[in-house]
């Protein structure tokens, strides 16, 4: 006989973590299905920032619930998450400077700890930033960033710790479906019951949906990431996303993360080559971060990654339920899901034994948007996140 549970979660990445922590948390035997293991997919790549700055409210609001997590982790969840406050500055380009103003009048009315300032003030924050080709940027005093291993990991044992059982190394291969209705899955380790299953998958989810005959459009973004040794008269800068310069980048120790927000790869199969960044992909990061803080010229170049995550086309999440019953589908998360992972489980938890999310409202959110052509666009946008 298979073994039966309350709920199967497919895919350990952040997110698939915190929706089994949660619907554990809430009293449920959650089982959760990983083809490799915990944090190998786009988590384990991840840059981990923590900010609250969006240009459409329910990223914002998932995220601000989520900093709630973070900066309190192990009174809220128990163990680690290696949250860093740097502050955190979004600088834009002075074309959008009533964009960010109306964004940061958005974040305060949700209750955001965030202020416009100045380039003068910006000097003030980084004294080692140039500052001469922006005239407003965002600052959010108490953001930064997270480690997403450690936070994908304390959700699992926390999870576990409620009576939740992990098999890695164990991918799903089939769904099955009766009288419309989902009663389990089948995968490289056996079969397993459940009237919930919970389509985690990343940039697999596509595919997974699939099984139950369920479109998700779900494309691929590949991404560069570059650590480079920060000449210590540069000193500890905070936590940035650069619009002007089209790049982000955060402290990692004596390490600078940089990552550029064009010239992602997109459309690239999900379990195609992760080994190399592209060619050209250094010496652009390296020319901007000089740009914006001019003494890294005397930085050196420390090691890369490359990561992938799921896009959908209008760079935001699904989160909903879709198809048979007990199917739901929280994927698309398009480079920017970790800091929204512990109210996302939250929410999926609420969706699911509750009927709707209560913590933030995640109706826009849902999948059919793309089929009826109404993509979410932030009424005072900067344009896709990924160029
Ligand atoms: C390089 C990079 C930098 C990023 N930087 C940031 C950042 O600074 N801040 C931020 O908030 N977000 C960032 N993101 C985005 C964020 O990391 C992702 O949105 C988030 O990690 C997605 O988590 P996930 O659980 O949905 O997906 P994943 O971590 O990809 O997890 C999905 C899991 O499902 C498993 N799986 C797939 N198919 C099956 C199957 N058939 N059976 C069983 N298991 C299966 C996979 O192996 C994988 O482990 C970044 C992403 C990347 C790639």
């Amino acid at each position: 006989m298979n073994q039966t549970y309350d709920a199967i979660v497919i895919g350990a990445g952040v997110i698939g973590a915190s929706v089994a922590y949660n619907l554990s948390q809430r009293g449920l035997k959650v089982l959760i299905l990983e083809r490799k293991s915990v944090a190998a997919g786009a988590t384990g790549a991840s840059s981990g920032l923590v900010r609250m700055h969006y240009d459409i409210e329910v990223d914002s609001a998932l995220a601000w619930g989520s900093f709630q997590f973070f900066r309190n982790w192990r009174e809220r969840i128990g163990g680690e998450c290696g949250f860093k406050k740097t502050g955190f500055l979004q600088i834009v380009a002075p074309e959008k400077n009533a964009h960010l103003r109306a964004n940061v009048a958005m974040h305060k009315r949700i209750g955001i700890l965030t202020e416009v300032v100045t380039a003068d003030e910006v000097r003030k924050i980084a004294p080692m930033f140039n500052t001469d080709n922006f005239e407003l940027a965002a600052y959010e005093p108490e953001s930064g960033y997270a480690d997403p291993v450690l936070t994908t990991n304390s959700f699992i044992e926390n999870a576990k710790a409620r009576g939740a059982d992990l098999k890695q190394d164990c991918e799903v291969t089939g769904i099955r479906v009766s009288g419309g209705k989902v009663v389990g899955v089948d995968s490289g380790k056996g079969s397993f019951d459940a009237p919930v299953v919970v389509n985690c998958a990343g940039t697999f989810a596509g595919r997974i949906a699939k099984l139950v005959d369920v479109e998700i459009p779900l494309d691929t973004w590949t991404h560069d990431v570059a650590f480079v040794k920060r000449p210590s008269k540069v000193g500890m800068h905070p936590t940035v996303i650069d619009d002007v310069l089209s790049m982000y980048f955060r402290p990692e120790g004596e390490l600078t993360l940089v990552a550029l927000e064009d010239d992602n790869r997109m459309g690239e199969p999900p379990e195609s080559d992760l080994s190399r960044v592209d060619p050209e992909f250094v010496m652009r990061a390296i020319d901007r971060i000089c740009q914006r803080i001019g003494d890294m010229e005397e930085g050196a170049l420390h090691s890369t990654h490359v990561g992938r995550d799921g896009l959908t086309p209008d760079q935001r999440a699904v989160m909903d339920k879709a198809g048979p019953d007990g199917f739901y589908v929280a994927c698309g998360f398009s480079g920017t899901g970790f800091k929204l992972s512990p109210a996302v489980g939250v929410c999926m938890s609420e969706l699911i034994l509750d009927g709707r999310a209560k913590l933030v409202d995640i109706s826009s959110l849902n999948l059919d948007r793309f089929a009826r052509g109404e993509l979410l666009r932030g009424e005072h946008s900067y344009g896709d996140i990924w160029k």
